[in-house]
């Protein structure tokens, strides 16, 4: 067990944090106002440990991303290893190192189940990153096609694509948008196939009919010749947990075909096993051309991130001369030799069938519990990956008046105080846990959600 850090040494580090560190997506104000940030020091299996002893189940995987839980001493020998014989190389000017080649082809084969020209891998060290590299790659190649006004890419209101300045464009997070513009421009927002907000109570079908027509819709008005791909999350997560109808993907996709728009699955959160297949376009039946993703490709234990990219579109790259992008981390061998491993521990743990087989239909289970729940308005999951919808009026979706949007982070709170680590998104709970949660992890996951919206309660109503 952790030893918790004495009183002084907690007091001694939050003032330093706020003296000095900025930490990411925070109100700064509201951070000195609160004392300070939590200090996570210590993490084993799912659980997560912070400075003054406090013990948490991490119900987020960290921020979506550490699937094969915490305490892998192997990985932290692999990287241990690769530091002594190699620790740093690059890939630029013809140079590559083993474990960057090998994480390539370990990635092309678990990207060809079902798409086989998937084949290709182009490194960077931030999901952000890999969607820069995507929109840099994307507009080259159809320049070199011979079609450089097919530059626009169509994404969606609410999608999450990253911080860096193309992320934040390509995604569709209105206030994100209001910071730090101008945004990339050429970048198309359309529809959400979030059924619960946007289509309560309709057929699902017919929703995800809705959602295609917009994105069509669009590309008619700007111009067919003129869109260059679209991209989306096969499920949306930081949106909230927004889970399409089965039939939106395939829908895109032919959507796609038909004007000859490049297919971008942005797999940052989806990829290595979340939806309970290596990647969330697989569970949909779907052939992407190019795939971003990072976070459980290293699960974390280092920052990698990759590009997914199909033979037909490196063949066009081939006419171009160098591609003229790429970054000092690009195939960073440490980090490489630790998502190799990575994903060989979720090779051996059968991990991708236990999260669709097992644990993702349990948690599915699990949270029917919470459905008659008087607060809540939908419960829905796929895999490990669910969202519980807090309304006012059962039955509805109708959101409480006056803290309208903020019941999720409001619910949250009281979650963390119960020793429970989940998000919340406006009005919703989302949840992300390690791919090794066990059952008994998920009813407490679950049974810790429940008390805390009853606590909730009368602070709401
Ligand atoms: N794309 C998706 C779908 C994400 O969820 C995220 C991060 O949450 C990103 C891109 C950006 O990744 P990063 O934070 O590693 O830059």
């Amino acid at each position: 067990m952790p030893v918790p850090a004495s009183h002084n040494e907690s007091t001694e580090l939050k003032a330093l944090d706020l003296a000095h560190h900025l930490p990411a997506q925070a109100d700064y104000q509201l951070l000195e106002d609160l004392g300070g940030s939590r200090i996570i020091t210590h993490a084993e299996g799912c659980v997560i440990t912070d400075i003054d002893g406090k013990s948490l189940l991490d119900g987020m995987a960290g921020l979506w991303c550490v699937n094969v839980g915490y305490g892998r001493t192997e990985l932290a020998e692999v990287a241990y290893q690769q530091m002594l014989e190699l620790p740093y190389y690059n890939t630029f000017f013809k140079t590559a190192t083993e474990p960057a080649i090998r994480l390539a082809a370990k990635i092309a084969d678990k990207m060809s189940e079902g798409n086989p020209d998937l084949k290709h891998v182009f490194f960077n060290s931030s999901g952000s990153e890999a969607n820069d590299t995507v929109l840099r790659l994307v507009r080259h190649y159809w320049t070199l096609k011979g079609e450089p006004e097919r530059n626009v890419i169509i994404s969606r209101r609410n999608a999450y694509h990253g911080s860096t300045v193309a992320g934040m464009s390509l995604g569709g997070m209105s206030f994100m948008h209001t910071q730090g513009g101008p945004l990339v421009p050429g970048i198309e927002h359309v529809r959400q196939p979030y059924m619960f907000n946007e289509g309560f109570g309709e057929d699902p079908i017919a929703f995800a009919d809705a959602c295609v027509k917009d994105i069509e819709d669009r590309i008619l008005s700007v111009g067919p010749d003129k869109i260059a791909a679209f991209i989306g999350e096969p499920v949306q997560g930081a949106g909230g947990v927004i889970i399409p109808p089965e039939t939106y993907w395939p829908k895109v996709e032919a959507l796609c075909r038909k004007y000859g728009i490049l297919l971008i699955c942005d797999e940052v959160i989806c990829g290595f096993g979340r939806l309970g297949q290596w990647f969330g376009h697989q569970h949909y039946g779907v052939k992407p051309d190019i795939i971003a993703m990072a976070k459980g490709l290293s699960s974390g234990y280092l920052p990698i991130s990759a590009v997914g990219v199909s033979g037909a579109i490196v063949e066009v790259l081939k006419t171009g001369g160098d591609f003229v992008h790429g970054y000092t981390y690009s195939g960073h061998p440490t980090a490489a030799a630790v998502a190799l491993r990575n994903i060989e521990i979720m090779e051996r743990e059968d991990l991708i069938a236990r999260t669709r087989e097992v644990t993702g239909p349990y948690l599915a289970q699990a949270l029917q519990r919470l459905a008659a729940h008087p607060l809540v308005g939908e419960v829905r999951s796929l895999g490990l990956i669910g969202a519980v919808e807090i309304v006012a009026e059962k039955g509805t979706n109708t959101r409480f008046k006056g803290t309208e949007g903020t019941a999720g982070p409001l619910v949250r709170d009281i979650c963390i105080k119960n020793g429970l680590m989940v998000r919340g998104i406006r009005d919703s709970i989302v949840m992300c846990p390690p791919l090794i949660i066990s059952e008994a992890e998920i009813d407490q996951l679950v049974s810790t959600i429940e008390a805390s919206l009853n606590e909730a309660e009368p602070q709401l109503r």
